[in-house]
């Protein structure tokens, strides 16, 4: 592969990351980073003729050749006007013909009115829905298209490992769109830390502020001692710690809190038309009561009294309320008038244990 100069910021493999975060800043290569550049660096050879397939090790060597044949298709379903270009330096340039960026995609050429611009990922993870690299293609889009002055461009996104192909089209509008929202949002003044899909790769995880406050509120959550998996096998033990109890149960009402305010989150943004990957909104019928309990009794002619009876029940919360609302009292007057007047009618449904938390109370084996 061919050696280019690299940018501090604004490179294209950083616009996913950038278009969710301002402040992404790409963390460098890991072992997997490495592995896909090798990968990278065979196909193109293979493509080019530099190397056979034998000269690749057995467990990458059908995935390459699988993505070698997939330029070649490409090449032959869209016939290129004069070469095509493996690592083609592409540059970004505004109104003003000032650079913007500058990268290369992996494979580049111009066919009639579109330019084909194919990129290969690794995939090492065999997962290509798992990655997002669409602002990254609309980058090299641009750039070809300003190159070669089409305004329509193909990217197929060949993934080595999995061997799967994801085909991207932009026109130059489309690309136009998604880079300039990228490079506004990295100029912006008032541009903010977004935790996002795009932190792990990142270089300023470590000292990122919005991370940080994450992770103090996961050492609040923490601090209970409630995950430390001896004090989850103790509550499973036949004789748990009375504080590791009390830690699990404190912990789990918090994440009570957390699970539901998340869901109800999820539900409000599908409801107004997010698409949620893995999830279908569907409405769920409301529960059925009967509005006239006379009338009803009248019409089940095959239970008696007592058994109908059994199967009704009037709250005496909603009773007080409405005789609230007729009488003027207050709610909590009104429901002690209702089952002082309804005496013995009044029934109370089986006891369950509840928790209060009870700051100052230490004993049961609070300490350790
Ligand atoms: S670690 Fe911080 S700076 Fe980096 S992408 Fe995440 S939120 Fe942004």
């Amino acid at each position: 592969m061919s050696d280019h100069k690299h940018h501090s910021k604004l490179a294209p493999s950083s616009f996913p990351g950038l278009q969710q975060c301002a402040y992404f800043r790409s963390g460098g290569g890991t072992a997997d980073t490495s592995k896909g550049t090798e990968l990278h660096g065979y196909v193109e050879d293979l493509y080019i003729g530099k190397i056979q397939p034998s000269d690749i090790q057995e467990n990458d060597r059908y995935n390459c050749v699988w993505a070698a044949g997939r330029v070649e298709n490409l090449v032959a379903l869209y016939p290129p006007d004069g070469d095509v270009v493996v690592e083609p330096d592409l540059e970004l340039l505004d109104s003003d013909g000032k650079q913007v960026t500058f990268g290369h995609s992996d494979f580049l050429w111009k066919s009639g009115e579109i330019v084909v611009v194919p990129d290969l990922k690794g995939c090492l993870d065999f997962n290509p829905e798992a990655h997002y690299y669409d602002p990254q293609f609309a980058c090299y889009a641009l750039m070809s298209m300003q190159l070669h002055d089409v305004d329509r461009a193909f990217c197929p996104e060949i993934n080595i490992k999995p061997q799967k192909q994801r085909d991207f089209w932009f026109t130059y509008d489309e690309a136009a769109a998604i880079v300039q929202g990228v490079v506004e949002k990295v100029g912006s003044e008032d541009k903010r830390h977004q935790v996002c899909f795009s932190c792990k790769f990142c270089a300023r995880l470590l000292t990122c502020p919005a991370i940080n406050k994450m992770h103090q509120a996961i050492a609040t959550l923490c601090s209970f001692g409630a995950l430390d998996p001896e004090v989850i096998n103790d509550l499973l033990s036949d004789k748990p710690k009375p504080l590791n109890v009390s830690r699990v149960y404190t912990f789990s009402k918090l994440m009570k809190k957390w699970a539901e305010n998340v869901q109800a989150k999820a539900k409000e943004l599908a409801e107004s038309g997010m698409d949620l990957p893995f999830y279908e909104p569907f409405q769920r019928a409301g529960r059925q009561s009967i509005s006239n309990n006379d009338e009803a009794f009248e019409r089940c002619t095959m239970l008696d009294a007592s058994e109908f009876q059994s199967a009704v029940s009037v709250s005496i919360s909603k009773l007080g309320e409405v005789y609230s609302a007729k009488s003027g009292m207050s709610k909590k007057a009104a429901q002690k008038e209702i089952v002082g007047v309804l005496d013995e009618l009044v029934v109370r449904g089986s006891s369950s244990t509840q928790l209060k938390f009870v700051a100052d109370k230490i004993g049961g084996g609070g300490e350790e």
